[in-house]
């Protein structure tokens, strides 16, 4: 009789060690393992099989973190090369006056045409 008490307990102890070890790996794959604790203590097998079988969550954040990453990188010497070329253009887009064909810029950055005799933003072609 106590041999069964024995084997019980040491079964439940396996068992109790076994769902902590697929716990923590449920866990570090981004899951709950508390929940995943009790899947394994009362599905055993299946729920370890399970927990193995589980999609990484912290694989696809630290995935996706890292595609964001990548994105920065990239999008950071373009941004410093934006804003070179954007001081560059705001002499050549800001330019105030009449254009070739006749149209003429105002101060506001908008493009009239030729007839146009005042901008939309107020301002008369004779103030350019
Ligand atoms: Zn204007």
């Amino acid at each position: 009789m106590l041999w069964y008490v024995i084997c019980a307990i040491v079964a439940l102890a396996i068992n109790i060690a076994l769902s902590f070890t697929f716990a923590g790996f449920a866990q570090e794959k981004g899951y709950e393992g508390s929940k995943y604790f009790w899947l394994c203590f009362f599905f055993g097998v299946v729920a370890y099989a399970w927990v193995a079988g589980l999609p990484d969550v912290y694989l696809h954040s630290r995935i996706s973190q890292l595609e964001q990453t990548i994105h920065k990188a990239n999008a950071q010497p373009s941004i410093s090369h934006g804003q070179r070329t954007y001081s560059d253009s705001t002499t050549s887009s800001h330019y105030i006056g009449v254009l070739k064909n006749g149209n003429w810029i105002c101060k506001c950055g908008r493009e009239n045409s030729s007839y146009v005799s005042s901008c939309s933003c107020g301002t008369s072609k004779r103030d350019i």
